[in-house]
C-alpha cells in the first residue's frame, strides 16, 4: 500500500476541478485544477534537479499560494519538505542548512545569488528562488516543464516533512514526520472539528509552522475544502473576510486584536462556524469577552511540532475557557511524574506524556535526545506540564523548563500568573525563575500594566500575600509595556530570564 499523504487529498483535484482552492486579496482565485496542474509541473521539476526520495527540500520565502503547490510536489515525489521562518537570519540558515542537507534550497528572489554562494560551502546540490507574485526561477521552469502524474510509492513511516521547533526553550530541533503522522492528525481533526468541503478558513498564520501548514492546509485539502491566503494578520481583512468564510485559525494574538476592533459583533461572524486558537496559551479573560461579544465561544486546542496537534476542546459540547480540552481520536495522553514517568492520579500536576500516530519519529540527527525524549513504552515526554480536571480537560500549567524550583519547591508561573492577570489595571504577566543565592531560584513577575493603571511593586505583592504560600510570592514586581512574544504569539520567557538575570546576585 501506498501511504503518500498526496493520496488522501488527491481525490478532490479529481471530483471537484473547478472549485477554487485558494484565493488571494489580489483577487487571484487559484482552482484545484490550477494547482494540481502546477504542483505535477512542480514535481516534474524537482525531478530534473534530481530530487530522491528522502532528499530534504528546504524553504524559506514567503508566504504565498505557490507554496502549498510546491508542498505537494514534493509529497508527490518522496521529498522531505523543510520550511524554514521567514525571521530566521543568515546565519541561522547556514546552520540549519548545515543540519538538514538539503538537495534543493529554495529561496527568496532577491536573495537567490547570496544563498547560492553560500549553498556552494555547505552540501546543498541547487538552490532556486520562489517570490510572492509567482515569480522566482522555480516557478520559471515550472512554466515549461510537463505536469509529472506518478505518485511516488512511500511507506508508513517514510518521511513528509521535517519542521524545526519554534526554540522557545533553546535551539530549535528538526522533528521528523511522517506521511501517517500528518495523514492521521488530519483525519482527527476533520472528525474533531466536523470539517468538510463546505468549509472556508481564513488563513492569515504563517505557513512554515505546523499551525499554518499542517493543521490549516492539511485538513482544508483533506476535505476538499477552500481558503483565503493573507500575507499577516491584518484585523481588518479578517473582519471583511468573515462574512464569507466558515472558520478562522488563529493563535491568541488573533483574538486579542479582533477584540480591540469596534466592527466586531455578531452581525460580521454571522456566516462563521468556528474560530480555534492554539500555539500559545489563550486567556480565560479573552475568550470569556469573546464569547459575550460575538456568541462564539472559541475553541482552544494544543499541538506542537513534535506531534501535530494532541488534545481539542469539543465542537459540540463546552469549551471550557483555560482548558485545552480531550485528546483527539487515536491519542492517548496521560500525566507522568516528571522524574520517574510514573501515571500520576487524576487531577495532579506532572509531565504530559502522548503517544499515537500522531507522535514524530525523533529529532533529525539528534538520537540521543529523541532517547531521551521517550519513555520506554513509547510515550512522548513533551516537556509541558500539566492536570487532567474533573472535567477531563487537559490544562496546561506551562513548561517543565519554565517551572520555578525556588529554595525546593516547584513553582508553576501560571497559577501566580493568573492572579495577577485578575487584578484590575493588569493586561497580562509573566513569572520567571532567575538565579538567586540562597534559593537557588528566586521568582520574577513581569507586569504589563493598563495604560491608565497606576500600579507598583509594593501593591501587587500585597495583594497576592493573602493567595499564595510565600514560597511562591514573587520576590520582586516588575512593568514592562509589553512581553516579548514571537510571531506564534509565544512568550519567550528565555529573554525575560536573561533581562532579569542580575536581579538577586
Ligand atoms: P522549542 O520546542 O524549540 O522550545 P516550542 O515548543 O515553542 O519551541 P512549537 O512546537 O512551535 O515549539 O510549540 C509547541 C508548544 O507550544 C507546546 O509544547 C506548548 O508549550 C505550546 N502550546 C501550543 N498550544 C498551546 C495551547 N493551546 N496552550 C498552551 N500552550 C500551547
Ligand atoms: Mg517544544
Amino acid at each position: 500500500m501506498n501511504h503518500n499523504l498526496y493520496l488522501a487529498f488527491y481525490p478532490h483535484f479529481e471530483r471537484n476541478p473547478d472549485k477554487v482552492l485558494m484565493d488571494t486579496l489580489d483577487g487571484k482565485r487559484y482552482r484545484y485544477a490550477d494547482v494540481l496542474a502546477t504542483s505535477r509541473r512542480l514535481a516534474s521539476v524537482l525531478l530534473e534537479l534530481g530530487v530522491s526520495p528522502g532528499d530534504r527540500v528546504a524553504v524559506q520565502v514567503d508566504k504565498s499560494p505557490e507554496i502549498v503547490m510546491l508542498y505537494l510536489a514534493c509529497l508527490q515525489v518522496g521529498a522531505v519538505y523543510l520550511p524554514l521562518n521567514t525571521a530566521y537570519t543568515d546565519s541561522e540558515i547556514a546552520y540549519f542548512l548545515e543540519d538538514a542537507e538539503p538537495h534543493l534550497y529554495v529561496c527568496r528572489p532577491d536573495v537567490l545569488e547570496d544563498a547560492k554562494a553560500r549553498a556552494s560551502a555547505s552540501n546543498v546540490a541547487h538552490v532556486e528562488s520562489l517570490g510572492t507574485k509567482a515569480d522566482g526561477s522555480l516557478m520559471e521552469k515550472a512554466a515549461t516543464a510537463r505536469e509529472t502524474e506518478s505518485v511516488c510509492d512511500v511507506g508508513a513511516d517514510d518521511l513528509a516533512a521535517i519542521l524545526y521547533t519554534s526554540g522557545t526553550t533553546g535551539r530549535s530541533k528538526g522533528a521528523m514526520l511522517s506521511h501517517t503522522n500528518l495523514a492521521s492528525n488530519s483525519q482527527a481533526l476533520t472528525e474533531a472539528w466536523q470539517y468538510s468541503d463546505q468549509d472556508h478558513l481564513i488563513h492569515a498564520l504563517p505557513i512554515f509552522h505546523t499551525h499554518g501548514l499542517f493543521v490549516a492546509c492539511n485538513v482544508t485539502l483533506i476535505n476538499g475544502a477552500s481558503m483565503t491566503f493573507l500575507p499577516k494578520l491584518d484585523v481588518d481583512e479578517l473582519l471583511d473576510l468573515m462574512p464569507h468564510s466558515t472558520v478562522l485559525m488563529g493563535v491568541p494574538t488573533f483574538y486579542t486584536r479582533l477584540l480591540a476592533s469596534p466592527r466586531l459583533d455578531r452581525d460580521v461572524v454571522a456566516n462563521m462556524r468556528l474560530f480555534i486558537s492554539g500555539s500559545a496559551p489563550l486567556l480565560a479573560e479573552t475568550h470569556e469577552a469573546f464569547e459575550a461579544r460575538t456568541g462564539h465561544a472559541i475553541l482552544e486546542r494544543y499541538g506542537m511540532t513534535e506531534t501535530n496537534m494532541n488534545t481539542s476542546n469539543p465542537y459540540v459540547g463546552k469549551r471550557r475557557p483555560g482548558t485545552v480540552g480531550m485528546p483527539l481520536p487515536g491519542v492517548e495522553l496521560r500525566i507522568a511524574d516528571r522524574e520517574t514517568g510514573k501515571a500520576l492520579p487524576q487531577g495532579e500536576t506532572g509531565m504530559v506524556e502522548l503517544r499515537g500516530p500522531n507522535v514524530f519519529k525523533g529529532y533529525w540527527r539528534m538520537p540521543e535526545k529523541t532517547k531521551a525524549e521517550f519513555r520506554d513504552d513509547g510515550f512522548f515526554i513533551t516537556g509541558d506540564l500539566g492536570l487532567v480536571d474533573e472535567h477531563g480537560y487537559l490544562n496546561i500549567v506551562g513548561r517543565d523548563k519554565d517551572l520555578v524550583i525556588s529554595g525546593g519547591y516547584n513553582v508553576y508561573p501560571k497559577e501566580v500568573e493568573q492572579l495577577i492577570d485578575d487584578m484590575p489595571g493588569v493586561v497580562e504577566s509573566a513569572v520567571i525563575g532567575v538565579k538567586h543565592t540562597d534559593l537557588g531560584e528566586g521568582v520574577v513577575a513581569v507586569v504589563v500594566p493598563e495604560a491608565s493603571a497606576s500600579l507598583d511593586e509594593a501593591q501587587i505583592l500585597a495583594a497576592l500575600k493573602g493567595e499564595l504560600a510565600r514560597y511562591k510570592q514573587p520576590k520582586r514586581v516588575f512593568f514592562a509595556d509589553s512581553l516579548p512574544r514571537n510571531v506564534m504569539g509565544k512568550v519567550q520567557k528565555n529573554q525575560l530570564r536573561s533581562t532579569y538575570a542580575d536581579t538577586f546576585t
